[in-house]
């Protein structure tokens, strides 16, 4: 997000860029640029973003300079852990299961430091910061645990316009955000002819990497709107469990949603997907299981959050999963895919208190930050209380980059 690191261009392969950040290069995918050695660039995901111009480039990397080494130095000391507690990484998903159960306080914070020193291992310190824009409450879909679910006649629907997106988006942009990702219920309001209109001028005016979260869509309009620009997509699974999937989301299908998620994949986008935790009637195999169907679909982020029952839905009495469970559950998936993005979801902050760096030093690395124009925030009501609802973007800006800071993260994503 904000003061992504621009880099150099030092070497280029038909769609592939090696780009050079202080000294240290990486790979990123080139889909849209007509790219020479010694330009600069921005990349997230893995994907070359926009072509800085070099006086910019030379600016940012100014003020970037020390700072760059001095994170990745309170990094390495804060991580600095013997990763041996459990063997070799990747675990096994019987050692997963076991982990899943352990409730001793000391055994959880050992988990917890390997899972933290093995994300600094395999990644370094970089940590994304994605900007979502929920651009519209309206739904089609009933899922049992949702509080956008189109049987909630209590809740006040909104549809944001192109325009007001538009606007959102150049806020988040000004402020440097790199990554947005675009939210809404399922909303066929929104067709394929107005989508793509919005995604070319997301894409084209902001160069952001754009990820849509729009629920299942057909892989025309998809197709659509990765021409337009788009390359990732945040679609959960929400459970492997096929039965619980069909009693949880009335009138789908697991096997189709599942054939989204390839189809995704196949037509080139990067995959987010998760499930909820704490859903009725899952199990802690359950949980291995998701993991590993994400890890099926070589997710680029995994998004795995708490389930926050709301008093509208048929699902409003299940207990809250306590959030060590969470924590547990982050520093497991840690170590199942050690080179994992895994994010701390708006859920978890919601149930816990500083959550987010306490995810952070258990094995997650990324966040996002409500990018919603406030008057709409609390409307997108999938849960109630979501944290931050209140708090304007540029002071969650001032207060991610605070805490990032703190941890000797760099709130960037540079590439593979
Ligand atoms: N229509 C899109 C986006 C849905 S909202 C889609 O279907 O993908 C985004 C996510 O919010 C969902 O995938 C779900 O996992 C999560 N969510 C919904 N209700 C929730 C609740 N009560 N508690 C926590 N997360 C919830």
């Amino acid at each position: 997000m904000c003061y992504a690191i621009p880099g150099k261009i030092v070497e280029i392969q038909p769609g592939l860029a090696t780009i050079n950040y202080f000294g240290e290069t990486r790979k990123a995918r080139n889909d849209f640029f007509n790219l020479a050695i010694g330009d600069y660039v921005y990349a997230q995901g893995g994907l070359v973003i926009q072509k800085v111009r070099e006086d910019e480039a030379l600016l940012s990397l100014e003020a970037w300079k020390e700072l760059f080494f001095e994170l990745k130095k309170r990094d390495n000391k804060l991580s600095k852990f013997s990763a041996a507690a459990y063997g070799k990484v990747p675990i096994t998903k019987e050692k997963a299961l076991e982990l899943l159960s352990i409730s001793d306080k000391k055994e959880k914070e050992l988990l917890f430091k390997t899972a933290n020193s093995i994300r600094q291992k395999a990644l370094g310190n970089a940590c994304c910061v994605h900007g979502i824009i929920e651009f519209s409450n309206t739904c089609a879909a009933d899922c049992l645990y949702c509080g956008i679910r189109r049987s909630n006649t209590a809740l006040a629907r909104y549809r944001m316009t192109p325009q007001e997106i538009m606007s959102a988006v150049k806020e988040a942009a000004g402020l440097g955000f790199k990554a947005l990702v675009l939210q809404s219920g399922e909303d066929p309001y929104y067709t394929k002819e107005i989508f793509e209109k919005i995604v070319a001028e997301v894409h084209k005016e902001y160069g952001a990497l754009i990820f849509l979260s729009v629920g299942e869509r057909d892989r025309d309009f998809y197709a659509a709107m990765f021409k337009a620009g788009a390359r990732g997509v945040l679609l959960r699974f929400e459970t492997s469990n096929s039965g619980l999937y069909a009693k949880i989301k009335p009138g789908a299908s697991f096997e189709k949603r599942i054939e989204n998620l390839n189809f995704l994949k196949d037509i080139g986008y990067l995959i987010a997907t998760g499930a909820l935790l704490g859903l009725p009637g899952s199990t802690n195999e359950d949980l291995i299981a998701d993991v590993l169907l994400a890890r099926s679909f070589g997710t680029e982020m995994y998004s795995f959050g708490p389930f926050i029952p709301h008093p509208e839905t048929p699902l409003r009495d299940t207990p809250i999963v306590a959030k060590d469970e969470v924590f547990k559950f982050i520093a497991v998936t840690r170590l199942m895919v050690p080179d994992a993005k895994i994010l701390v979801t708006t859920a978890l902050e919601t149930i816990g208190q500083d959550a987010r760096r306490l995810a952070l030093m258990s094995g997650a690395n990324s966040f996002m930050l409500n990018v919603t124009p406030i008057k709409y925030r609390r409307q997108y009501e999938i849960y109630k209380n979501r944290a931050n609802i209140e708090v304007g973007l540029k002071e969650q800006v001032e207060e991610a980059l605070s805490l990032l800071k703190d941890l000797g993260r760099a709130p960037t994503d540079l590439g593979l």
